[in-house]
Formats: C-alpha cells, structure tokens, sequence
C-alpha cells in the first residue's frame, strides 16, 4: 500500500497587510487632555481614574500608562486580577481593587503592593491573614445598596478595623459609592453623602485615621464638590463620555474612541427593495447601499436598529435594516462609494460624526455599555501613544 500523497492546500489569496476591517480607534492625547481636565475640577482632592473591565473598552495597559503620564494619582480596578495584570506591565503608582469574591488572594496583592478593599468584618478578617503588615481601604454602603458594609454591618467593621490597628494593621481609606450622582438634584446624592461624613466619623471615635475618603465618581466630581473629600475616582469622564445622556454638564471633554469600518459590499439597488431581516426597511428610491462588517457579535445593539446612524464621506448616513450578527446595512444614497471606503459609526463628533452617546440613545442604553461591551473582531488601534508634554 502506498502512502497517502501531501494534498497541497488550496493557494489562498493574500491576506491584506495588518488593515483591520473594523476597528475602534482610541485617542490617547484626548484621553490625557480629559485626565488633565478632570483633575483641575478638583483641585483639592487626588485623582484616580478607573480602567475597569480594560479600560471601559479602551484597553487596559495603553489606557492606564497614558493616566499615569497625565498625573493619575491612583488608578483603580474592580478586580485584582486586573490589578496584577498592571503590576505585571510594570506599572508602580498607587492602585486599587475594589471586588474580591472569596477566597481572593489578598497575599498576592500585598506582595503586588495592590491596595484592597473590605467591605465586611468577615473580608477584613481575610485581608488581615494574608500578610505580615497588611493594609486595606473600608468599604462601606451609604445607600447604593451594593458592596460595602450597610448599617450594622458598619459598626462591626469598625469595631475589627480598630482591633486590626492595634495590631499592626494599616487602615489606608474609607470610601463608598453614589447611586444616582448622574441625577444631580436628586436626594439621594445629600442623603448619601451625610450616611458618608457619619460613617468617617464613626471609625474615627473609634481611634482609627480613615487615611483617603472617598466618594465621588465622575459624576459627583462634575456636579458635586461638596463630595470630593481626598481623593475623586472618574471612570466615564476620563473617555470623554458623560454618565448620563441627559446628564447636564458644561465641563469640556473629548470622546476618546472613534468606531470604524471599511464597506465590506457596495451595491446600487432600485426603490422598493427591502433590506436585511425581517424586510424592516424597504428603499424608497434607487439607492446605493453599504455593508458594514460590524454586527451585535461585536457588541452593537441590535435595539439600535431603525435608530443609529452612521458617518460617511462628510455625511450623515442611516443606518437601514435589521443590525445582524456581523453586519448592518448603510444607506448611502448618491454618495460615490467604493468596497473598501471607510465608515464611522462613531466618533469625538466634531466633525458632525454621531458619538457613543448618541448610539447609547439609538440602542436604549448608556455610552458606558456601547464603548465597553464592543468586542468580537474590533481590533484596538491607539493613536498618540506617545504623551509629547508629558507632565509624569
Ligand atoms: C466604575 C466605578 C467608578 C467610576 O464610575 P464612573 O461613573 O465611570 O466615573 C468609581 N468608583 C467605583 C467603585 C466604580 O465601580
């Protein structure tokens, strides 16, 4: 029997050379320009900026080096393994994680000199065994009602965090987190910060130096100075975006991200033709449609659909059809068009491009989910990597 000859592949044709075909552009000059501007709202206070689940989207490592070039005095994550995985790109300054499941290893975060933070006796307990010298920051629930110790839960916090000072242990901030800072009149904001000032003031008669307070997201450090305290923690600002769409606000910030695509098909097709699934959109003239190669497996909305539009050429272009699973169709009326042109779904606006928040208005939802949940095959690509007047 003779072996089976080598089956030559099928030649295939050659990739083009490193050109993504959709691809999320972050601006890390408007990135730091923001930081800056943040920073000077709160004058008094330091600034920690929030590069949660990578960056909001943005990537983490670009994102977290460009905060620190534009003087980020701490950058803060939810988990420590976001923590580590700074620490790991050798980044040194001041960090904090907020969101340990059980059985985190607080250990490596001390080796790490990550900062903690216990948000119950029970946590702090943990915290305390992992190390020789151990240092964390409270938590505590002024009325988010999420993490942090609520009611009681504060007063026995208290009671182990002066027990744990005694013994060596180092209490470095006490902190707590707005629900509806985003609505700047409503009561909750005052209710919240005075459950706040009792809270410090609890564990202060309790002998222990609070070290950092802390409230403030980006929306309290844009309305709200009487809850700045020590120390503001802006996520959302920071990417240019605001915490609400409708939230009003007059402080100059830029869009960080730009989305983009390159048209995958471009065909002419005559009036009455429906469009994508469902025939949801039927032309009403001859007209020339794009496809864009970008769909909700990329983490755009299908609820955008009849909704979002596009930026082409100059122009504003709706988005027609059905938004698919890796595709949306863009109706380009008389504009020439070629495969291969590129198409802004989003951008800073200032060339009249729609933004994240207007596709967060399209889609039902806010700017922070339309820029953090994109994904599939959306390569990052981060311009101005470099910080020309770096203030480090
Ligand atoms: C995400 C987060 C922030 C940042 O919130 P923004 O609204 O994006 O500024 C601040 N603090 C905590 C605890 C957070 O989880």
């Amino acid at each position: 029997m003779t072996p089976p000859t080598p089956q030559a592949l099928p030649s295939t044709p050659q990739a083009l050379p490193s050109t993504p075909q959709a691809w999320a552009e972050v601006d890390l000059d408007a990135y730091r320009q923001n930081v800056r501007t943040l920073a000077a709202l709160a004058p008094t206070a330091q600034l920690m900026t929030v590069v949660k689940a990578d960056a909001y989207g943005h990537g983490l490592l670009p994102v977290a080096r460009a905060a620190r070039e534009a003087g980020a005095d701490w950058i803060g994550v939810a988990t420590l393994d976001e923590a580590l995985a700074l620490r790991a790109a050798g980044d040194e300054g001041p960090l904090l994680c907020w969101l340990a499941a059980p059985g985190a290893d607080f250990a490596a975060a001390a080796r790490a000199d990550v900062e903690v933070t216990a948000s119950s006796a029970e946590q702090l307990a943990e915290v305390l065994a992992a190390a020789d010298v151990p240092s964390t920051q409270l938590k505590v629930d002024t009325g988010l009602g999420r993490n942090g110790a609520f009611g009681d839960q504060w007063t026995d916090l208290v009671a182990a965090a002066a027990r744990a000072v005694e013994g060596g242990a180092r209490i470095t901030g006490v902190w707590s987190h707005l629900a509806c800072a985003d609505e700047p009149s409503h009561p909750a904001n005052d209710a919240q910060e005075a459950r706040f000032r009792e809270a410090v003031a609890e564990l202060e008669a309790a002998g222990v130096d609070p070290g950092l307070r802390h409230l403030a997201n980006s929306a309290a450090l844009m309305t709200r100075p009487s809850a700045h305290f020590d120390l503001v923690r802006a996520g959302i600002a920071t990417y240019g975006l605001p915490p609400d769409p409708t939230m009003p606000h007059d402080v100059p910030l830029t869009p960080v991200m730009s989305l983009r695509a390159r048209l995958a098909a471009v065909k002419r097709v005559p009036a009455g033709q429906g469009v994508s699934y469902g025939y949801r959109h039927v032309t009403q003239r001859e007209t020339t449609l794009g496809l864009v190669p970008i769909g909700y497996g990329e983490g755009v909305h299908r609820a955008a659909t009849g909704r979002a539009s596009a930026f082409f050429a100059g122009r504003r272009v709706p988005v027609v059809g059905t938004i698919c699973m890796d595709q949306m169709v863009v109706d380009l009326g008389d504009l020439p068009a070629r495969r291969g042109d590129v198409v802004t779904l989003f951008g800073p606006g200032t060339a009249g491009e729609p933004t994240a928040v207007d596709w967060a208005v399209a889609s039902g939802t806010i700017a922070y989910e339309v820029v953090t949940g994109l994904g599939g095959r959306i390569q990052l690509v981060h311009t101005h990597d470099h910080d020309p007047g770096g203030t480090r």
